[in-house]
């Protein structure tokens, strides 16, 4: 049979591999299901927006009407343990709060439109259509950029959809290992266009439990169950669009894509968030920090202390200004009021020396700040702030502003477009409502924690889907980004099983097809302008036809079946400030496309890893 699959040479194997699989597949689902195919033991459903409140609310029970009568109903209490709270990031938003779990590589920018430092250009990307390495990881999850499109358009119908094709798809795996992962987002959309949350909650329980039913039947045990979310929503309706635009420009700053001068401010803004991020040059800040604490519908403004790696100053609309110092050698923190008391937290310092949780120079470990302030409203704030302006994207703020709940930051025309439907809150402040997601579980009773402690709950989320081995693709890769990997999946991901020689730029290239190649076949890479850009480059090194080779054939020594990671060959110097295409092929007798992507290059004409 594997020859049905992997037959025949020199054929392209990607393009004919389709037709190969039909027989087959046809042949595997007319088996009956043996004892030996087993299902997975858990099912590790990734829920997106979920508030903690709303689950502890069908806990303790709800009471509701149904055509005029008054009915108590409760969900999640059939086997499941108290729900917990999962502290978000700062920003409070998807992408960083799901990477942060997992203990992915941190992402480029917080958001799918993000500022690069190295390229100092702001970079675009489609945020409804670009896959993440979290939602790669998933062995189910919502793929076509349509449908995910139309989450936004009907979310009761695509949340039932889902919950339909999850169910459907978890029967069907037995080549799955004990944990199968699955993503729901239409629980975020339905919050952000005003759906009735509770009312998905109720089908979530409804659909796990008849799927419990049927797996004991099936398997003679129970379904071990893990739920978490990322985030909360601060349920605050459509909310008033903050002109922190014309905000700025009224203030003598020029809102542009590029930082070229101390007036230039980069705001990139995707979707309907509750904060903005500002990337400027660090001479400003001090500046821009004080005006934006009267930005109308801000609330709190942290930035870094410019020079200082491990400072960050927090503000609020009175000017209340504190300190936060981070120890990254023993994770601890400390919060000096410098005027007033912006986060609040005159109790939590209160509270942490009468437990004598305090160091003689007022530090508390990251661990007892965590306690002390998860019910505070801006919970576990020292952490979050000190993590977003350095550790969970690739290219942090300078200045990060949360908004008051009924503000929103967005687009002039997404809020226009959105003010055709209702819409019903967002999430992404720096408060408890919009920070505050919850982890469920039906077989080991679980404790508060955060999105960078979860995984220590289930050691380390094991057997997420291996993606790199079962498909092909490449990125840029590097000693900053292997090193903030905190969860090493793969022995790329550790420099003890494959050490980079130097911080220079690496190209990492997985397809299944390496396993059957000797390690010196070269893998053939072209780099060409992109055409979108071609113009501009007429006086550039590289013409819009010429396009550059080279062959790959010393990828570094380590040991991986799937993977490999080559050196670029130095100096590669491109046009500066420009757009490339990669593309790679391995040239065994007819050429197979492995990758295609999109890069940058900074000032010297470097390419630009993020
Ligand atoms: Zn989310």
């Amino acid at each position: 049979m594997e020859s049905m699959i992997f037959g025949g040479s020199s054929e392209n194997r990607l393009g004919r591999g389709i037709g190969r699989f039909v027989p087959l597949l046809l042949f595997l689902l007319s088996l009956p299901i043996s004892a030996s195919a087993a299902l997975p033991k858990r099912v590790v459903l990734l829920l997106d927006g979920v508030s903690y409140r709303d689950v502890k609310t069908l806990q303790d029970g709800v009471t509701i009407t149904n055509n005029g009568r008054l009915e108590y109903h409760r969900a999640f209490t059939d086997g499941y343990f108290p729900v917990s709270r999962n502290i978000s990031t700062f920003p409070s938003t998807s992408d960083v709060a799901w990477t942060e779990m997992l203990g992915d590589r941190p992402l480029p920018g917080y958001q799918r439109t993000y500022y690069s430092d190295a390229a100092n250009a702001e970079i675009f990307q489609n945020g409804v259509s670009t896959t993440m390495e979290f939602e790669k990881q998933m062995h189910w999850q919502v793929e076509s950029g349509f449908r995910r499109a139309m989450g936004y358009i009907h979310p009761q119908k695509s949340f039932r959809e889902e919950m339909d094709e999850l169910v459907g798809n978890f029967l069907g795996a037995t080549n799955v290992c004990d944990n199968f992962y699955a993503m729901i987002r239409s629980t975020d959309d339905a919050q952000h266009m005003s759906g009735d949350i509770l009312e998905l909650l109720f089908a979530v329980d409804d659909r796990l439990q008849a799927l419990r039913k049927e797996y004991r039947a099936r398997e003679g045990r129970d379904l071990e169950i893990l739920i978490l979310s990322d985030h909360g929503n601060n349920h605050a309706g459509a909310g008033k669009r903050v002109e922190v635009g014309s905000f700025l420009e009224q203030a003598g700053y020029r809102i542009t894509e590029f930082l070229h001068d101390p007036k230039d401010v980069v705001v990139p803004t995707a979707g309907i968030e509750s904060w903005v991020e500002i990337h400027n040059m660090p001479v400003e800040t001090p500046k821009l920090l004080s005006l934006l604490c009267h930005l109308e519908g801000g609330d709190i403004v942290t930035a870094r202390v410019p020079g200082a790696e491990n400072q960050f100053i927090v503000m609020n609309t009175n000017e209340e200004r504190a300190l936060i110092e981070w120890n990254p050698v023993d994770d601890s923190f400390r919060y000096t009021m410098e005027r007033g008391d912006p986060l609040d937290y005159r109790l939590a310092i209160e509270g942490l020396a009468t437990k004598n949780r305090l160091s003689p120079a007022g530090f508390a470990s990251a661990d007892d700040w965590m306690a002390e302030t998860m019910r505070y409203r801006y919970p576990m704030a020292l952490e979050r702030i000190a993590r977003a302006h350095t550790r969970n994207t690739l290219n942090p703020a300078t200045i990060l502003v949360s908004l008051r709940n009924g503000y929103v930051h967005s687009g002039w025309l997404v809020k226009t477009a959105s003010g055709l439907a209702t819409v019903g809150g967002t999430h992404g402040a720096l408060d408890a409502v919009n920070s505050v997601g919850m982890l469920l579980c039906n077989f080991a009773p679980t404790r508060d924690t955060s999105t960078g402690r979860v995984a220590a709950q289930f050691g380390g989320f094991k057997g997420l889907r291996n993606y790199r081995a079962q498909e092909t693709g490449a990125e840029w890769f590097s000693k900053k980004a292997q090193a903030m990997t905190t969860i090493k999946r793969t022995p790329v991901d550790d420099a003890g099983y494959c050490p980079l020689p130097d911080d220079g730029l690496f190209l990492r290239i997985w397809t299944p097809n390496f396993s059957q190649l000797s390690r010196t076949t070269p893998v053939e890479v072209t780099i060409e302008k992109s055409p979108r850009y071609a113009e501009q480059s007429r006086q550039a090194s590289l013409k819009p036809r010429d396009a550059l080779h080279l062959e790959l054939d010393a990828p570094l020594a380590f040991d991986s079946r799937y993977e490999r990671v080559y050196k670029l060959p130095s100096p590669l110097t491109l046009s500066p400030q420009n757009n490339y295409k990669i593309s790679g092929w391995i040239k065994n007798g007819d050429a197979e496309r492995l990758f295609t992507f999109n890069f940058r290059t900074d000032r010297d004409g470097k390419p630009v890893a993020y």
